[in-house]
């Protein structure tokens, strides 16, 4: 659904930013490498990925903190190498807040207007009512930003990016200091707020969970570039490596030779059975390492296909479901079940329910 609008309709939106080759070196330190990729005017763009993966770094380089040791960054085509942050029309929001302290809640959202008025005409003092609506502070402007709690100030924070009216808004972990309910809240609100804008947005988080729940587009960055971009379902059924498989969300990931082929499944042998695994979309000949994944959900108790016999080693209980951790010959599985299990379990698999993530030859 997420990408509806804009993948949906089959016209796709013009490139409104773009990264081709882009790479930041550090004394000793390869930042970002050789990263290609391009955000789509409208869109919401999450770059997730472990700390240290150069989320950042791709963020500093699109607003024109930084400049690339190689390669072009655009703005709808226009090469934008040689021009500073101030005129790059880029709305920027920290995880810090960095809110003025000695300035009010107003001030502080019309602080862009000193040095550009405020889009569609309007008075200053309108524009900064109008945002503070948007971020739900209507009426907040006198109020002084050191009292209001995390989750404020952070709306403060992106009602004063958004104030001059930015082609591009970046979103830098802005709920990274907030607690786990209140950053729930506060992702769907940036949503809202993004969608009714349209503003073209690109959004870091280290939170897997986060990135599918609120983008259009994800890119999985590991080593300074994405391993995979798509959308948060394709990230999440067709992960294109066993590191993008493991790193959003739980997964069980086999690894096998390929025994025998059939019109759409093949027989893969791991750790002492035989699983079936479809193969849909890819080429398969007996002899081939074959690399896939199963989901928890899709690891069945009691299921007769793909049937393995497994020990309980941990469970964990997460309210609504429990994660059980079991143990397969010297492997790790994880599944979810209703409630926490002990003991021995036998879990299996529908053939089509796996995903093949690699072919080796
Ligand atoms: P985190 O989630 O921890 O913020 P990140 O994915 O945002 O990480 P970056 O901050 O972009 O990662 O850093 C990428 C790499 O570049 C890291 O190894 C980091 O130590 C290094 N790095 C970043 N900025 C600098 C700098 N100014 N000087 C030297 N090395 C740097």
């Amino acid at each position: 659904m997420g990408s509806e609008g804009v993948t949906g309709g089959g016209r796709e939106p013009p490139v409104a930013l773009e990264l081709e080759g882009v790479s930041k070196l550090y004394a000793e330190t390869t930042a970002v490498d050789d990263l290609s990729l391009s955000v789509r005017e409208g869109e919401f763009f999450t770059l997730v990925g472990p700390s240290g993966c150069g989320k950042t770094t791709t963020l500093r380089l699109i607003a024109g903190f930084e400049s690339p040791t190689a390669g072009t960054v655009r703005f709808r085509g226009v090469d934008v190498s040689g021009t500073p942050p101030e005129a790059r029309d880029v709305g920027v929001v920290f995880q810090n807040y960095a809110l003025f302290p000695h300035m009010s809640v107003g001030e502080n959202v019309g602080y862009g207007l000193n040095f550009a008025d405020p889009p569609g005409g309007v008075s200053r003092e309108r524009r900064v009512a109008e945002l503070l609506e948007l971020v739900d502070l209507a009426g907040f402007e006198e109020r002084d930003p050191e009292k209001l709690s995390g989750g404020q100030r952070q709306r403060v924070a992106i009602a004063r990016a958004l104030a001059p009216g930015p082609d591009v808004l970046l979103l830098d972990e802005p709920m990274s200091a907030l607690d786990a309910q209140l950053r729930e809240h506060l992702r769907v609100q940036v949503r809202a707020i993004q969608r009714e804008l349209g503003i073209t947005t690109v959004y870091i988080t280290h939170d897997q969970e986060e990135a599918l729940a609120i983008s259009d587009r994800v890119a999985v960055m590991r080593a300074g570039a994405p391993e995979q971009v798509g959308t948060p379902t394709e990230i999440y059924r067709e992960p294109a490596t066993a590191f993008v498989a493991t790193f959003v969300g739980d997964n069980n990931v086999f690894d096998g030779e390929v025994h025998a082929v059939g019109e759409t499944v093949a027989s893969v042998a791991v750790g002492g059975e035989t699983l079936e695994v479809a193969t849909a979309g890819h080429e398969v000949t007996a002899g081939d390492r074959l690399t896939f994944c199963v989901r928890p959900e899709n690891l069945r108790v009691d299921a007769t296909t793909n049937a393995l016999e497994t020990a309980v080693s941990s469970a964990e209980f997460l309210g609504e479901t429990s994660r059980v951790h079991l143990a397969w010959g010297g492997r790790d599985l994880v599944i979810r079940t209703p409630e926490p299990r002990e003991g021995r379990v036998v879990v299996g698999f529908a053939p089509e329910d796996a995903h093949v993530i690699d072919v080796g030859r």
